[in-house]
C-alpha cells in the first residue's frame, strides 16, 4: 500500500497573514480512501470575515492600480511556483480528494497555465474608440468590477480555484475566496504560491468557514462587487438570491446531466475507448461528466455489453497506488446519494450491466453501469455526480436530440457520428453550453466555460472569463 504524508498546516489568509484556530471552530479532513481524519480546518468568525471585507476593499483600491505587466508578473511566478510545488500539491489532492495521482498531477497543471493565460490575457482588455464627423469621440474602456466572493467546489479543488482567481486577479480585482472544507490543503497551496510570487498582502484573502454563515455575511457586505460560484443547482439559486438584494453581477457554473448520443454510423471502438476513461475520471464527479447514453438500437446491444466488461474491469483503489484508475468518492455523502439513484433505478426496472455497490473502508463505490434505464427514474432526471452511466437506446436523430434536451441542465453534451452534416446539426440544435463532437475535450484555459437554462451562465476561461470580472464604461469627449 502507498504512504505518503498530508504535509499541510491549515490556516485562513486574511490581510497577509495565516492565522491557525486559535480558539475559532474547527472541522475535520477526511481522506476519502480511508475514512482517517487527516487534519483540522480552522473555520473564520464574524470577525475574521470583516477583516477579509475590509481587506479586499483596500486591496482593490491599489491593485487595480498596478500596472498590467506588474500583475502579469506576479501571475506568471505563481505559475512558475505551483508547476515546482506540483508532487506536494497533488499528493495533498489526492489524500483529500481521493483521485489517482495522475489525475491530481494533471490538474495541478492545469492551474499553472490558468495563471499564465491570465496573465497575458490581462495585457489584452481592450476598449475601443468611436469616432464622429462632429469630432466628438467616444471612448470604451474596462475596469475591474471591484471586489470579488468566489466559491468552489470540492471536485476540482485546484483548478477550479486558479480558474476564478488567475481571472479576477488579471482583471485587477481583489478576491476572498472560500473554497471547500473538504479540500483545504491543495487549495491553500495555490494562495501560497500568489503570496510567495509577491501578491500584495489584502489583494487575496483564503476564508474557510460554514459555507451558508460565510456567503451570507460576504454577500450583505456592500464591498463585494461579484459573486463567481462553482456547484449544485439549488445552492446557486440560493447565492443568486443573496446577490439581488446588493445588485452584485453573478457567475453561476452550476451541475450538468451531460447527454451522450451515440449514432451507428460512429467509429465505436475508438469511441468505448474513449468513453470509458471519461466516464470515471475523477470518479465521475465532473459537472461535464458523460451520464445518459442515448445509443441507436442497431449498435445498443454491442455497446453495452463492452461498454460493461471495461467497467467492470476498470481499476479502482487508493489514488497513490500507480495501478489505480479510479479512486473513492470525495466525501462521505456521496457513496450514499449514488446507492440511492441506483437502487431507485433497479427497482423501476433499470437492469444493473455493472457495478452497484460500496466497497472498502473510506467512501468507494465501484464504477457502475445501468442499462435500460426508465425516463422516470430519479437518475435520469438529477445529477448523479458520481461513478454511474445510464443507457438507453433510441431509434432516429429527432429523438436523440429531444433526450438530449429533455431536462432543465444544459452545460455539456457530447455526439458520436460521422456523419459531418448531422454533426453540424447536432452543434446547433442541442441545448447546452458545450457540445462535443467526437469529443471529450471541451476544457482549456483559452477556451469559454459554462451552461445554459439551469446550468447557469457567464463563462470562465478564454477572453470571456476575464469579462466577466470587468464592466464596460464608455467615456465620450466632444
Ligand atoms: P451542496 O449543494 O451542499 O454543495 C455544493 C457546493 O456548494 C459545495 O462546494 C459547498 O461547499 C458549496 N456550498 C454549499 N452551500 C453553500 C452556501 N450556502 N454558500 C456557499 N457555498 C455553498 O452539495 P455537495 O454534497 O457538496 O455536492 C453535491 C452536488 O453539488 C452534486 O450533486 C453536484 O450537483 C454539485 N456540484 C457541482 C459541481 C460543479 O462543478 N458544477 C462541483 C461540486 C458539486
Amino acid at each position: 500500500m502507498a504512504t505518503a504524508t498530508y504535509d499541510a498546516d491549515l490556516k485562513l489568509f486574511v490581510n497577509g497573514a495565516w492565522h491557525a484556530s486559535e480558539g475559532r471552530d474547527a472541522q475535520p479532513v477526511f481522506n476519502p480512501a480511508t475514512g482517517a481524519t487527516v487534519a483540522e480546518v480552522p473555520l473564520a468568525t464574524a470577525a475574521d470575515l470583516d477583516e477579509a471585507l475590509a481587506a479586499a476593499d483596500r486591496g482593490f483600491k491599489t491593485w487595480k492600480a498596478t500596472d498590467v505587466e506588474a500583475r502579469a508578473a506576479i501571475l506568471h511566478k505563481a505559475a512558475d511556483l505551483i508547476r515546482q510545488r506540483t508532487d506536494r500539491i497533488a499528493t495533498l489532492l489526492t489524500m483529500e480528494q481521493g483521485k489517482p495521482l495522475g489525475e491530481a498531477r494533471g490538474e495541478v497543471a492545469g492551474a499553472a497555465q490558468l495563471f499564465d493565460y491570465y496573465a497575458e490575457e490581462a495585457k489584452r482588455a481592450y476598449g475601443r474608440v468611436l469616432v464622429r464627423p462632429t469630432g466628438q469621440r467616444s471612448i470604451v474602456i474596462k475596469q475591474p468590477v471591484g471586489p470579488v466572493a468566489s466559491f468552489t467546489p470540492w471536485n476540482f479543488p485546484v483548478y477550479l480555484m486558479a480558474k476564478k482567481l488567475a481571472a479576477a486577479l488579471a482583471a485587477g480585482c481583489s478576491v476572498i475566496a472560500k473554497p471547500p472544507e473538504e479540500t483545504p490543503g491543495s487549495t491553500s497551496a495555490i494562495v501560497q504560491a500568489l503570496a510567495d510570487a509577491g501578491l500584495p498582502a489584502d489583494v487575496a484573502q483564503l476564508v474557510f468557514g460554514v459555507p451558508d454563515t460565510v456567503s451570507r455575511h460576504l454577500l450583505a457586505s456592500p464591498v463585494i462587487r461579484k459573486v463567481s460560484f462553482t456547484g449544485s443547482v439549488p445552492v446557486g439559486r440560493h447565492l443568486m438570491k443573496l446577490a439581488a438584494d446588493g445588485l452584485k453581477r453573478v457567475t453561476m457554473e452550476l451541475g450538468g446531466h451531460a447527454p451522450v448520443l451515440i449514432f451507428d454510423d460512429c467509429d465505436l471502438d475508438r469511441t468505448l475507448d474513449m468513453v470509458v476513461p471519461q466516464k470515471f475520471r475523477n470518479a465521475g464527479q465532473v459537472c461535464v461528466s458523460p451520464t445518459r447514453f442515448y445509443v441507436q438500437q442497431g449498435i445498443y446491444d454491442r455497446f453495452i455489453k463492452t461498454f460493461a466488461e471495461r467497467t467492470a474491469a476498470y481499476p479502482v483503489g487508493n489514488g497513490l497506488e500507480p495501478t489505480t484508475k479510479m479512486g473513492p468518492l470525495a466525501n462521505r455523502r456521496r457513496p450514499d446519494a449514488i446507492s440511492a439513484l441506483v437502487d431507485d433505478a433497479v427497482a423501476k426496472g433499470a437492469t444493473l450491466a455493472a457495478g452497484g455497490e460500496r466497497f472498502g473502508d473510506g467512501f468507494f463505490y465501484k464504477p457502475t453501469l445501468l442499462a435500460d434505464v426508465p425516463l422516470e427514474a430519479r437518475i435520469m432526471n438529477e445529477e448523479p455526480f458520481g461513478p454511474v452511466a445510464v443507457a438507453r437506446p433510441f431509434a432516429t436523430e429527432e429523438e436523440a436530440i429531444e433526450q438530449a434536451n429533455r431536462l432543465p441542465y444544459g452545460l455539456a453534451a457530447f455526439a458520436f457520428t460521422e456523419n459531418g452534416r448531422r454533426a453540424n446539426r447536432l452543434g446547433d440544435l442541442i441545448e447546452a453550453g458545450m457540445v462535443g463532437l467526437n469529443t471529450f475535450n471541451i476544457s482549456g484555459a483559452d477556451t469559454p466555460f459554462g451552461g445554459v437554462k439551469d446550468s447557469g451562465f457567464g463563462s470562465e476561461g478564454g477572453p470571456e472569463g476575464l469579462d466577466s470580472y470587468m464592466v464596460v464604461k464608455a467615456i465620450h469627449q466632444a
